[in-house]
């Protein structure tokens, strides 16, 4: 750290320094020296350290805005703790690593210095101990970021900066269609946020799906049509569902799964069905065949969940949108043309670009809004702790086991799998938000804070009380059987609330709604469910909260 502290005084006495050696180099006073001469010279060897962090991962970022290959070095860390922070699932490491790898090799292709610290050969460097021995081995001047997408990264870097008394310069993420800024001035003041209203600003702002003399219509006539987009397969099932295209291993990806199978053998998760794109090639690939292949029959049954259909006809773009391997306007676009050119269903289309345009979009505005409140914030204070069989699959509920057996296979769920198996018996079993955000955080290969948190805190568990949702997402099996097949192979029966067979999503759902009655009662959202549960014999109700009682004293039992 001495030599660091020295080296970076002589960083610090670099202005005054300049003129000497710029002279010493006949260099004219004022014109830039470039790395391989400072390095001559010994003195301070770049001008910015450009930090790339493992989802930002664009060629056309603000990082690279002045980037000057004869005076500017990327850096690229590779952290142990990034995957051990949470115990993160083998797939979402190498996703990163891989991707991390091929975005480096582009950037060497285009003769950009890059100091690149592999995690097998810099073993258990973290990512401040990586940036802090790039900058005693480059000497910059200043250390330039595109704003992260975790706060604790976003910490690091300031903390790092710091330490070494260098400028930091964090720039706007230009792929996000919302700027922080524009978030927070559209949220203001208000308590609570809803999602739709930000939707429509965003639609009218970038001209998405609208029409009318001033484009100020909705197309359709409507903003949302959700509605239409709830449907089951019905008993017949999904039928046929076109496959996503398969992405071959280069040397790149072998040596990252070969690593990773040795590095974290004992992490959840699978290898085997490794098939996520790793380049922007790879990223374009996936994005043509979901629109050629899957969107025309993507909205209508988009909620719908089947055993062994992992992929549906979702689009399975969130990891090349959250590494920026993607931009949000270019799939936004490509889906429009679509709708136009192949006359689809607007109800589909308009459901699938309000995932973008509106909830991801929304979803970044809320973290830094609202962090970091959001990361400790427990609504209904559960403690529970999370049971054992969300890292195995094993355990008696059919909806859960195929949900999370299909996590730990692919790394991947689709979102009412996430919020109505997963989250919803998060929220009914009592379970504490945090060890279910850190489990979302570990399995699922397109988790970044800033997406994974508000959608696991404030969406699935309603831990910030409802800032952006007007209920709590509460179902009881019967939602579960009518949009899925998984009570057919299930020991429990979802219509049975108590006694023998009583399926514990539905006994936990009255459970809740009988431990909140009052409040639930007096929101006009929830007031029908208080209804039915008041409808409800005396010694029926007594019976499940008896039930209930059991179920949560044990919940790796069941
Ligand atoms: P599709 O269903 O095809 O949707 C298209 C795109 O819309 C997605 O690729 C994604 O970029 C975007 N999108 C859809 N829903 C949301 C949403 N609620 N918030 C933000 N973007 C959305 N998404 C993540 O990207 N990372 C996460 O860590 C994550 N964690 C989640 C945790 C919970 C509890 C819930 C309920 C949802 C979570 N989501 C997360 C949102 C959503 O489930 C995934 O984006 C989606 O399942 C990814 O699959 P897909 O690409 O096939 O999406
Ligand atoms: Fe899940 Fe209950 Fe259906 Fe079993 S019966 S699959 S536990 S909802």
């Amino acid at each position: 750290m001495r030599g660091l502290r020295a080296r970076n005084d002589v960083a610090q006495g670099l202005g005054e320094e300049l003129g000497r050696r710029e002279i010493l180099l006949g260099a004219l006073p004022g014109q830039q020296i470039s790395c391989v001469e400072r390095e001559e010279i010994g003195m301070s060897t770049c001008r910015h350290l450009v930090v790339v962090l493992g989802d930002q991962l664009n060629h056309d970022s603000a990082a690279f805005d002045d980037f000057d290959a004869t005076l500017d070095v990327v850096v690229m860390v590779e952290a142990r703790e990034e995957s051990t922070h949470v115990w993160s699932h083998k797939a979402r490491t190498a996703l990163f690593l891989s991707a991390m790898r091929h975005f480096a090799a582009e950037l060497q292709d285009k003769k950009i210095r890059v100091d690149y610290r592999k995690l097998d050969v810099h073993r258990d460097e973290s990512l401040q101990a990586g940036w802090l021995a790039a900058i005693e081995q480059h000497r910059p001047e200043s250390i330039v970021c595109v704003e992260p997408g975790d706060m604790r990264v976003w910490q690091a870097l300031n903390v790092t900066a710091a330490k070494v008394r260098l400028p930091l310069d964090i720039r706007a993420d230009r792929h996000f269609m919302c700027s922080r800024d524009a978030f927070a001035k559209w949220a203001g003041t208000s308590k609570s946020l809803r999602m739709e209203f930000f939707y429509r600003n965003m639609r009218r702002e970038h001209g998405v799906l609208m029409e009318g003399t001033k484009n100020d219509e909705p197309l359709g006539g409507q903003w949302n049509f959700d509605s239409e987009n709830r449907k089951s397969f019905g008993k017949s099932g999904p039928g046929f569902v076109p496959q996503p295209p398969q992405f071959a291993h280069d040397e790149i990806t072998r040596d990252v799964l070969a690593l990773v199978a040795r590095e974290f053998a004992a992490h959840p998760g699978s290898l085997e069905n490794f098939n996520w794109p790793v380049t922007r090639g790879e990223a374009l690939i996936a994005l043509k065949s979901f629109i050629d292949d899957r969107l025309d029959a993507f909205g209508p049954h988009q909620d719908a969940m089947w055993v062994g259909m992992a992929f549906g006809w979702h689009s399975l773009l969130s990891t090349s949108l959250n590494l920026k391997l993607l931009d949000p306007r270019e799939v936004i676009a490509a889906a429009e043309t679509a709708l136009q050119k192949r006359k689809l269903d607007l109800a589909g289309v308009e459901g699938f670009i309000r995932q973008i345009l509106g909830w991801r979009e929304f979803m970044r505005g809320v973290y830094f809004l609202d962090m970091p409140a959001m990361k400790t914030d427990n609504h209904f204070g559960h403690k529970n702790a999370l049971p054992t069989w969300y890292w195995t699959g094993d355990t008696g509920m059919n909806c859960l086991k195929q949900t999370v057996t299909q996590t730990l296979d692919y790394g991947y769920a689709h979102h009412i799998q996430r919020l109505m198996i997963t989250g919803m018996f998060g929220i009914t079993a009592e379970i504490e938000p945090q060890q279910l955000c850190d489990w979302y955080l570990a399995v699922y290969v397109d988790a970044v804070e800033w997406v994974e948190l508000p959608n696991t805190a404030g969406m699935a568990l309603f831990a910030n009380g409802g800032r952006f949702t007007s209920k709590p997402y509460v179902a009881s099996g019967a939602y579960v059987k009518r949009m899925s097949n998984y009570c057919n192979g299930c020991r429990y029966k979802p219509e049975i609330k108590s006694g023998p067979g009583a399926c514990p999503v539905t006994t936990l759902y009255w459970n809740f709604l009988d431990g909140h009655e009052k409040t639930f009662a007096a929101n006009p959202r929830t007031s029908l469910m208080i209804k039915n549960l008041t409808r409800m014999a005396d010694d029926e109700r007594a019976a499940i909260r008896a039930d209930a009682r059991q179920m949560l004293g044990n919940l790796d039992a069941l």
